[in-house]
């Protein structure tokens, strides 16, 4: 039986690491995927990973049907042993639901990789449906850290260092980003408390939370 899975984690747990392990792992027993992504930090019709790796994908544009996308590389003579997702999360609830039939119709597994929710803890629209369709869901286990040493569950929007939480739900950035917007993975506490490295850096050395002598 072929299925869907989700593969979930924050922005930098290392998701597009373990997409290309999958699709390398695969080749070397002669299967060839399909690779989809969408908005890449690469660059359209690349999948990378933060640790430098580079392949070539299929991008996801919107209103692009992903099923018969796969139909019409079958019926050319193409092979999609199994289909790759990555940014998933920026998938349209209909391009999940192509995913879904590409598995049950098709017979091939899809791995769909993503962060499930954006900087304000809100679900993706695509996370949101892969959740409501998947096979299976796996949370990667990458442990990814808050500055405080804590597991990162949550992602943090940041402008200049200090975390914001209005705006657009998609906006360009990385997590290395120290000026303009950028992105920063946090534990739930200290997303709850906008706490982000530099904030918390900034208050460390903030004489207001220094001990007053004799106090
Ligand atoms: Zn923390």
């Amino acid at each position: 039986m072929s299925e869907l899975v989700f593969f979930s984690g924050t922005m930098d747990c290392g998701k597009s690491t373990l997409a290309l392990q999958i699709v390398h792992n695969r080749a070397s027993r002669g299967l060839q995927a399909v690779i989809f992504t969408k908005d890449d930090r690469a660059g359209e019709g690349k999948l990378s990973s933060r640790l430098g790796l580079v392949t070539d994908a299929v991008e996801a544009v919107a209103g692009m049907d992903l099923y018969a996308h796969l139909v019409a590389l079958i019926s050319r003579g193409g092979r999609a042993d199994f289909v790759v997702v990555d940014e998933a999360q920026f998938l349209a609830p209909e391009q999940i639901d192509q995913l879904a039939r590409a598995v049950d119709e098709l017979d091939v597994d899809v791995y769909a990789f993503g962060i499930a929710t954006d900087f304000r803890t809100r679900l993706f629209p695509g996370s949101q449906r892969l959740i409501e369709l998947a096979d299976r869901i796996e949370a990667l286990q990458v442990e990814a850290l808050c500055w405080c040493g804590s597991r990162a569950t949550h992602n943090a929007r940041t402008v200049g260092g200090q975390m914001v939480v209005e705006g657009a739900q998609v906006v360009v950035g990385d997590v290395s980003q120290q000026d303009e917007t950028g992105y920063e993975v946090l534990c739930r506490r200290h997303h709850r408390r906008r706490m982000t490295a530099a904030s918390a850096g900034a208050a460390a050395l903030s004489p207001d939370v220094l001990p007053v002598p004799g106090g």
